[in-house]
């Protein structure tokens, strides 16, 4: 039997793939997308999603609102007058909100599938070779193994977790993100090592149920890629007033794992000390996916971290071979992946898609949440660009008081000469959301006058942006 043939076969479901998938049907595009895990599926039924709605951007987001809600009702709730007899966890319920979500996400994408009349093909995509004009990928499914024919195939096979060596990660007592998000109970104890994103907010996520969480981060500067303004007022929140221990410049010598838990043997300059807990996650990045994939078959370019070699486009050496997400250089970030999901599939049909790398927003959904656009003070000082900022803090915001959250503040870099917006920097409560309004702005080579002279509803955060945006001449008018 011949096999099937289609204009485009992504390899990965997550979101840079199934959002190519769906982009390349729109176009009219025959699309199959080759999907092989079943993450938690109890019929063992593949699902869409990937890393992000399965173990991810979705289920730590669900987390971070059950616990923060029990944080609020906890600490936040008295100074509205609101009081409460008792306050518990159902840790069981709380897990199951967040499980419901997932399922009822990765289904969407099925249903999506069907919508656009893309093929889900279930199983290991991997390269086997060409024939004529076509691509050829065999699919290693439940039922057997096929090869299909495809004109331009698109890598989108993610990434997964680092692990360290001499730390056997078995997601019950020491975890990586998919264990993390599971757990049954609250541990007394919690050990992280690793103090970037995945490490504070699943780290505040457990904290604020009531475990005594240490961070543990090998770099001597804390949270080194954020506007340092931003760093520091985030240090101060999280270890002063939330608690979190979070030690830096720590090597990781040695981890036991025994009947009752984990100690950890760690550095700190010349001191050894050693951390006890019921649980730890380790969280120290992430490594792209190529293994499996059949890349030396086909002649496909793979850099020296397993990542496919790319240009802009997101075009490999191969002619119709492209790869996008978090298997390709550049942030490990779900929306960057789904934007060279569409920009692939319009290049495809000859259109101009285009990324705009420069203007990708980065959030970290911890309490204050910490939002970002653009350069940084640090980045813009070594480039030798000279620039003016404008900061305004949340605690000079009418709505902010009003909620009873004025941690934070909006800080806007613009360039000395032309005004233009060059980064915008914001922690706060709400910041995921206000951080669109920067990313709009920079889209469109808007200046910090543009942001001064646009009208802001009155009484928002959003304000704060419009009044940072005035700082930057020195004009705010309620700060
Ligand atoms: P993935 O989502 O990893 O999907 C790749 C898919 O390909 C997987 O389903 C995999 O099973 C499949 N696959 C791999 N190889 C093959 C093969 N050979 N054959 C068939 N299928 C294959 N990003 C954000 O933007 N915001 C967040 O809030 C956020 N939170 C996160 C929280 C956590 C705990 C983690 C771990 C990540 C988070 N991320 C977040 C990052 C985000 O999840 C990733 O950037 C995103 O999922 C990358 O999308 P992708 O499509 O490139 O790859
Ligand atoms: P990360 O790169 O954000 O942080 C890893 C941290 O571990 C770094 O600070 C690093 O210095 C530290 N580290 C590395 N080796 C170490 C060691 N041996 N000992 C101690 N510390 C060590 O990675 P992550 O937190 O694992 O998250 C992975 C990726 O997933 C992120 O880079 C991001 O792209 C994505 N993600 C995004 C979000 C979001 O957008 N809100 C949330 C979670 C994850």
């Amino acid at each position: 039997m011949a096999n099937k043939q289609f204009d485009v076969v992504v390899i990965g479901g997550g979101p840079g793939g199934y959002v190519a998938a769906i982009r390349a049907a729109q176009l009219g595009l025959t699309a199959a997308c080759i999907e092989k895990e079943p993450y938690a599926d109890p019929k063992g039924e593949v699902r869409l999603g990937g890393t992000c709605l399965n173990v991810g951007c979705i289920p730590s987001k669900a987390l971070l609102q059950s616990s923060e809600l029990y944080d609020q009702a906890g600490h936040s709730f008295v100074m509205h007058g609101i009081s409460l007899d008792s306050l518990k966890i159902d840790v069981g319920t709380m897990v199951r909100r967040k499980d419901n979500i997932v399922t009822q996400l990765t289904g969407g994408i099925k249903g999506l599938f069907k919508k656009h009349k893309v093929t889900l093909l279930a199983g290991h995509g991997k390269f086997v070779g060409r024939d004529g004009d076509y691509w050829q990928v065999e699919v290693a499914g439940k039922d057997g193994v096929e090869v299909v024919d495809a004109k331009n195939v698109i890598v989108a096979t993610g990434s997964k977790p680092r692990h360290l060596d001499g730390i056997p990660v078995d997601n019950k007592t020491i975890c990586d993100n998919a264990g993390a998000l599971s757990f049954d109970a609250v541990p007394k104890r919690l050990g992280v090592i690793g103090a970037g994103v995945i490490g504070l907010e699943l780290g505040s996520v457990w904290k604020r149920l009531g475990s005594e969480v240490t961070i543990l981060e090998a770099l001597p500067e804390f949270l080194a890629a954020a506007e340092p303004a931003v760093a520091k007022e985030a240090w101060k929140t999280f270890t002063l007033k939330q608690g979190l221990n979070i030690y830096l410049d720590v090597r990781i010598n040695k981890v036991t794992q025994g009947k009752k838990g984990v100690t950890v043997e760690y550095e700190v300059g010349d001191e050894t000390r050693t951390l006890d807990c019921d649980k730890l996650i380790v969280s120290v990045g992430r490594m792209p996916c190529t293994d499996g994939l059949g890349a030396e078959s086909v002649g496909l370019q793979i850099d020296e971290r397993g990542r496919v070699v790319v240009d802009d486009h997101c075009q490999s050496n191969q002619p119709g071979i492209w790869a996008v997400g978090d298997v390709v250089r550049g942030a490990m970030l779900a929306h960057k992946g789904m934007e060279e999901g569409v920009m692939v599939a319009e290049r495809i049909v000859g259109q101009a898609g285009h990324v705009n790398y420069d203007a990708i927003p980065w959030v970290m959904y911890t309490h204050p949440e910490i939002a970002w656009v653009g350069k940084t003070e640090t980045q813009l000082k070594s480039e030798g660009v000279e620039f003016r900022a404008g900061q305004i803090p949340f605690a000079a915001n009418g709505r902010a008081l009003g909620q009873g959250d004025t941690t934070g503040f909006v800080k806007v870099l613009a360039d000395a000469r032309t005004d233009r917006i060059l980064g915008v920097h914001i922690i706060g409560n709400n910041a995921s959301e206000l951080i669109a309004e920067a990313v709009v702005a920079m889209e469109f080579g808007a200046s910090a006058e543009d942001l001064a002279r646009t009208c802001h509803a009155h009484p928002t955060l959003s304000e704060a942006m419009h009044e940072a945006a005035l700082a930057v001449d020195k004009r705010s008018l309620h700060f």
